[in-house]
């Protein structure tokens, strides 16, 4: 390294013989010690955070999912070329995480090119994402731009009604990515009975009581989410959801041990490895419930289960649900691989974007 470079600076990435490779934001804190603005020559001041921002808003535009909601993902970080920036949008508000010193360093610049997009009124800061702290950040929310919010914001997704808690739910509010996989839910469950495991705020639940379910049962070890969950279902006047609260490892053995059988198990945990280190313990656990849901489904039932694990890769993780099957004993397939909605792209350089993981395995009648 040469010089002094200040958290969040710009510098120069050169190779071994002194060639420059890139520009990128300097990180004394994390193991990532920069992180690349862009490959070639470029200045990196508050023209190319718009740029890359309205970049990023046009990209979307041609994705036609304003059709079919009001909320997407604007900015996937490097995705989007823009490493430590997230940025959702739930109607005229756009929630940002600047989560890495060159993001944090450029606040102003973004959030001024987040405000300036059509449409947009306020900027909502929610950086409070432990990754921050690898970065060496405080975590940071509050209003960046406009006035402030008149209440949580309801978004639209598939012709239902959710409200998108922003200042204190997860992520920047809502679980933007399941998108596509929520509305696959309510094609498969006309009158099966389903569970849905960790629900959260109910979003394959409530999609499973739109498609017609026969019943519906949602787990999540968080009474404040059920609550929303609950509110979220009346939003939409769908009643008659079993909301439990309980731990879902603990549940799901309550429930075998009952002799209680379902047609569709919706299984979206938490990330149990947010990195390479932690996939051996987190596979222990992938594949707990996925055998105690195997073992759960009716001949010719579905079982819709994910992993949003950076640590576990795709291949990986279908292992692990075969390995599942088999000690269930039970004769399944793949019918669908399923992955985060298209306003959540991979970057070629940077596979780490592809976090989601799915399968639609379906078991032999
Ligand atoms: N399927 C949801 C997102 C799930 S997020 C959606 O589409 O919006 C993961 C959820 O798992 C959180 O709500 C969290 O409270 C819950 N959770 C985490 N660990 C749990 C456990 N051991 N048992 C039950 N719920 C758990």
């Amino acid at each position: 390294m040469e010089g002094a470079p200040k958290a969040g600076e710009t510098v120069e990435v050169r190779s071994s013989d002194g060639a420059p490779i890139a520009l990128a934001a300097f990180s004394p804190h994390s193991q990532i010690r920069a992180r690349v603005w862009c490959w070639d020559a470029c200045d990196v001041d508050a023209s190319f955070f718009t740029r890359r921002i309205e970049d990023a808003a046009s990209a979307r535009a041609v994705l036609g999912i304003d059709k079919v909601s009001d909320a997407l993902r604007l900015v996937h970080a490097e995705a989007d070329g823009l490493p430590g920036v997230i940025a959702d949008r739930y109607g005229e508000t756009v929630v940002v995480q600047l989560l890495s010193a060159g993001a944090d360093r450029w606040r102003d610049a973004i959030a001024d090119a987040l405000c300036g997009l059509a449409g947009v009124e306020r900027v909502w800061e929610r950086s409070d994402a432990e990754a921050r702290e690898l970065e060496g950040l405080k975590p940071r929310t509050g209003l960046l731009r406009g006035k402030p919010l008149p209440g949580t914001p309801v978004i639209h997704e598939h012709g239902l009604a959710f409200k998108a808690e922003i200042d204190a739910g997860h992520k920047t509010g809502f679980y933007l990515d399941q998108r596509d996989n929520r509305l696959q839910l309510r094609e498969i469950v006309s009158g099966a009975e389903v569970l849905d495991c960790f629900t959260y705020t109910g979003g394959f639940a409530i999609n499973a009581l739109r498609g017609a379910a026969q019943s519906v049962v949602a787990v999540d070890s968080s009474g404040l989410a059920l609550d929303m969950a609950r509110a979220n279902a009346a939003l939409n006047g769908l009643n008659g959801a079993d909301w439990v609260e309980g731990d879902v490892f603990q549940t799901l053995r309550k429930f075998r041990d009952q002799g209680r059988r379902f047609d569709v198990i919706v299984l979206d945990p938490p990330k149990f490895a947010p990195t390479a280190a932690h996939a051996e313990r987190a596979s222990r656990a992938y594949k707990d419930i996925n055998l105690l849901a195997f073992k759960m489904l009716r001949p010719g039932g579905h079982l819709m289960t994910y992993s949003c694990s950076g640590g576990i890769s795709a291949e990986l993780f279908q292992k692990i649900v075969a390995g599942a099957a088999l000690d269930a004993q039970v004769d399944a397939r793949i019918e669908k691989w399923l992955h985060a909605a298209a306003d959540h792209p991979v970057a070629l350089n940077f596979p780490e974007s592809e976090y989601l993981k799915g399968l639609l395995c379906r078991v032999a009648r």
